[in-house]
């Protein structure tokens, strides 16, 4: 039977999953296999929620045993460590409890054909400090320990043990960072109605982006003018043109010699795919990404294939694929496609991606929210406020439908909505 390995239950690789479980996988036709660091799966634009508590993660996540013992795979847990392409084998690192003993040993796992959708991990660019004194929202576990780390500060202000402004950095003026900003907003009104003893002005968010403008990923000027002016509103400080030289224990040094004090600070200034993947001989670009072709396949060999914010994916007119959620989620269904494909016939022409921008959305918390639809078509349709949100709120929605089909999705997502009326809207603990 054919072996297929997947390495990253993520964005895009749980839709391709799902697709190739049902079709190979519950027939029998293949032997699916998931491989990823994490236990569960949570959408990653959801992530800057987990980190503040807006999401529950009992709520929200896909737990890998259970889903691919209903969709027609299996699952093995730890990090993709190496590869032997010859012999068609890859190696997987050991797992450790928190405690930091070890659970499952280094161990290989052969296939026939080999997916890799492991996503990206931020850069640092090399400035120093930025590994030791700030957080990232790469993985989940990440976003637990920003979580805590959030809670605690809260919770000593509340108390009287610290006194003053709780000031956050946040470099990067991407979704990441945009949302976190107004997500810290959002958190502190939770709070206070929770009977947190905290000040209407306690928060001091600056938010730190080198290029000219904040979210410079929506297509249009007045939009992106819209998300800082809301930003603003909040209370955020957003610093445009401002490059970070150094990031200490107490704040941020900037290129023109300013320094930025800072509790908490958040790095989300670009990514870049994990350092492992420039280690397995297959060929890879600057930013680590395979290069794969537009068929998903890897340059160097035809039995690995590459999707998402990890592959470097070529475009008619010479440009690359931009690492996001859409691109992640369309290449990795093209990807399931051409390997059912070659599972049927072993000489055909491999379907080809190109990439139709169906738009972006950046959320504020509950504060705004705009957008623009169908970025393909003559410049498509600006959102702004309810229809944004709305449409926003269905991308996940999408995801959720896509990962267990229409009639379990639906359920879980009225369920989930009902549970959000009845349970705290906060996760404290
Ligand atoms: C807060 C936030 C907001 C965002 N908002 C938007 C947005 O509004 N629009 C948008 O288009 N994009 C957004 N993004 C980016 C979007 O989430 C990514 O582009 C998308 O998730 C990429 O999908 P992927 O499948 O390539 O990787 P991911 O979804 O990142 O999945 C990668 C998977 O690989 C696993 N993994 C990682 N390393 C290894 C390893 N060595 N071995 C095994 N497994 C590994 C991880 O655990 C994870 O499950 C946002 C990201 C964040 C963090």
């Amino acid at each position: 039977m054919t072996r297929i390995v997947v390495v990253g239950g993520g964005a895009g690789g749980m839709e391709l999953l799902k697709k190739l479980g049902k079709r190979l996988g519950k027939t029998g036709k293949a032997e699916i296999t998931l491989v990823d660091v994490s236990d569960f799966h949570i959408w990653k634009p959801l992530l800057h929620e987990l980190a503040t508590g807006s999401l529950d993660e009992g709520l929200n996540a896909v737990d890998y045993r259970s889903h691919g013992a209903k969709n027609g795979y299996r699952f093995e847990q730890g990090p993709l460590v190496g590869l032997d392409k010859d012999q068609k084998q890859l190696r997987i690192g050991a797992t450790f409890d928190e405690q930091g003993n070890e659970v499952l040993p280094e161990r290989s796992l052969n296939y026939d054909y080999l997916v890799i959708g492991v996503g990206a991990v931020t850069n640092d660019f090399g400035i120093p400090g930025v590994q030791q004194h700030s957080h990232s929202l790469d993985l989940t576990s990440e976003a637990m320990t920003m979580r805590k780390r959030i809670h605690k500060l809260m919770l000593q202000h509340s108390q009287g043990l610290r006194h003053g402004k709780l000031k956050m950095a946040i470099v990067g003026g991407g979704a990441t960072g945009v949302e976190m900003a107004a997500e810290m907003h959002h958190l502190t009104e939770m709070m206070q109605s929770y009977g947190f003893d905290l000040g209407d002005d306690l928060l001091e968010v600056t938010l730190i982006e080198a290029g000219p403008t904040v979210m410079p990923g929506l297509p249009k000027a007045h939009l992106r003018a819209a998300v800082a002016e809301n930003l603003e509103l909040l209370g955020v400080t957003v610093l445009t043109d401002t490059r970070v030289t150094e990031v200490t224990q107490a704040g941020l040094m900037t290129a023109s010699g300013e320094f930025i004090q800072s509790d908490l600070t958040l790095w989300a200034a670009g990514v870049k795919a994990p350092e492992v993947l420039s280690t397995l001989g297959l060929h890879t670009n600057a930013q680590n990404q395979l290069s794969v072709s537009d068929s998903g396949q890897s340059l160097t060999d035809p039995a690995i294939f590459a999707f998402g914010d990890c592959a470097s994916v070529p475009q008619p007119d010479g440009s690359f694929l931009p690492a996001r959620g859409q691109t992640a989620r369309q290449l990795a269904l093209l990807v399931a496609d051409n390997l059912m494909l070659l599972q049927e016939y072993s000489d055909v022409e491999l379907k080809r991606y190109v990439y139709k921008d169906l738009g972006s959305f950046v959320n504020l918390a509950r504060f705004h929210t705009v957008g623009n639809m169908f970025s393909f078509m003559k410049g498509g349709l600006a959102l702004a406020g309810c229809p944004a949100r709305f449409v926003y709120a269905s991308l996940y929605r999408r995801h959720m439908l896509a990962l267990h089909g229409p009639i379990k999705g639906g359920l879980l997502l009225v369920l989930n909505g009902m549970q959000r009326l009845f349970r705290p809207q906060l996760k404290l603990w």
